[in-house]
């Protein structure tokens, strides 16, 4: 790392002790900053670094609801409202018991790069709580999600932070947080939340959109070694949102999607797996991926191993951060892999990515491959304001030439770096130089 950045670096870590997810995070994009500052000066004049990596605001709540036994719970809220150079904050609730800070602030500070990445006006923010959805009835998650968007409302809007889901927020907890929202504003403010169902306000595509566009991310990727998805043998991890329109995307292009997983296990299913079932276990019926298994013959399930242990030529790390280390990286290259779209956020860990790009694989980092989902959330806020709603034709579209768009500004500012193929340098440089450059024009604030 440039030994400039480094200091700065260093500062950053001891000012936010015990957060290694953005201590990770904030050093993965220094480490590509270097060549940045030498041809702009002005921005290290200008402490740009030390301003991003210090959140605009930080809002910590109790969060107090009740079970349907009758007792009292309590969960912490967070949002962390982190740039608003480009346009109102914007990136999704995560409700998982893993949360704290450290993993609001790594998530937060890569939705910067990615937003700006998308090239939509939209700044960058994350929240969540440690509230864990799973296994709680409707009528508890309805309670848990009025108790947090009742101090939540304060701090959002349609022109100031725009939340949406991530892991464990879906289309029922937008549903219930929204309600909640409008209950106390009195107000139908369509563009406070994105990922809305579809008869109010939400935009069609939006539920595919980050596991269609890491793949159309990837595809754009094999397209420069002159290849394609069609007869790639893929192997996906989640079996989440990302995950299963990962798995629908990469097969309608002709490739066989043979594993997936949670966190208590891994399918192999020979054949390519059955997206239909796939969600009637995990959407309709909120089953454990186990439960696949049970339903259709000639499929294996493999409890607490690693999906990693699956030959593919094709990874898509869809569930959550760090879960593909650096010996899961050896083997998928001994297994003769050619490609990685990361659909989740920071999936890989810092030995697995340099493993990766030592083989010469086709990486391609979190906060370009996943935008797509972001990019749709803005394109759900451009329908809101305009009262319009499109159809799935045109949104696709629009979805498809963003993601080509940004695979093509990767890739161009890494030969403009002298990188040729490095997405993560691209990546990185290319967002923070759109949101320096705006921080600059807005003086120091
Ligand atoms: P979901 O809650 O729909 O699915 C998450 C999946 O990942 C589940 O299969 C879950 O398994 C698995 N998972 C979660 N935590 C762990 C863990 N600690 N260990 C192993 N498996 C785990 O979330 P999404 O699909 O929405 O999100 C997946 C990833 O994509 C996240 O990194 C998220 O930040 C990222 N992302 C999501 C976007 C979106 O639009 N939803 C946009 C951009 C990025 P289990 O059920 O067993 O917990």
């Amino acid at each position: 790392m440039d030994a400039r950045l480094e200091a700065i670096r260093d500062t950053v870590l001891a000012r936010n002790p015990g957060e290694a997810e953005f201590h990770q995070a904030v050093t993965e994009v220094f480490e590509s900053l270097g060549p940045v500052h030498d041809r702009h000066p002005e921005f290290l004049e200008a402490a740009i670094l030390e301003r991003l990596c210090e959140p605009e605001r930080q809002i910590i709540f109790r969060v107090p609801w009740t079970d349907d036994a009758g007792r009292v719970r309590i969960n912490r809220g967070f949002r962390v409202e982190f740039n608003s150079a480009l346009g109102p904050y914007k990136g999704g609730l995560r409700f998982h018991p893993s949360v704290y800070l450290g993993i609001v602030k790594f998530l937060g500070f890569e939705q910067i790069f990615k937003n700006a990445l998308t090239g939509m006006p939209i700044g960058g923010g994350k929240g969540g709580s440690d509230f864990d959805p799973r296994g709680r009835s409707d009528a508890e998650v309805m309670r848990f999600c009025q108790s947090f968007m009742t101090e939540l409302y304060r701090h959002i809007g349609e022109y100031t932070d725009v939340p949406a889901g991530d892991i464990g927020v879906g289309g029922r907890e937008i549903g219930y947080l929204f309600g909640q929202y409008k209950r106390i504003t009195n107000r139908y403010e369509s563009g406070v939340l994105t990922g809305k169902g579809i008869s109010w306000g939400g935009s069609l595509v939006r539920p595919e959109a980050t596991g269609f566009g890491t793949v159309i991310f990837t595809q754009e990727m094999l397209k420069t070694r002159g290849t394609s998805f069609d007869g790639r043998r893929v192997v996906v991890s989640g079996s989440g949102n990302v995950a299963i329109n990962a798995v629908a995307k990469a097969q309608s292009l002709g490739a066989t999607v043979v594993a997936c997983s949670d966190s208590s296990g891994y399918i192999v299913d020979p054949a390519g797996i059955d997206v239909a079932l796939l969600r009637q276990v995990k959407e309709v019926d909120r089953a454990r991926l186990k439960e696949y298994s049970v339903r259709r013959g000639g499929v294996s399930y493999v409890e607490g191993g690693s999906v990693w242990d699956v030959d593919a030529t094709v990874a898509l790390p869809c569930a959550t951060q760090n879960e593909l280390d650096g010996d899961a990286a050896a083997k998928l290259v001994r297994n003769g892999l050619l490609a990685v779209g990361e659909g989740a956020n920071m999936p890989s860990t810092r030995d697995a990515v340099a493993v990766f790009q030592d083989a010469g694989v086709l990486f391609g980092p979190g906060k370009a491959a996943n935008a797509g989902g972001v990019a749709t959330s803005a394109l759900e806020m451009q329908q809101n304001a305009s009262r319009d709603s499109w159809s799935f034709e045109h949104t696709e579209a629009r979805l498809t030439e963003i993601m080509v768009g940004i695979h093509h500004s990767c890739a161009a500012t890494a030969d403009e770096y002298g990188d040729p193929g490095n997405y993560v340098l691209g990546a990185n440089i290319g967002g923070f130089v759109k949101v320096a450059d705006a921080m600059l024009a807005q003086g120091l604030i």
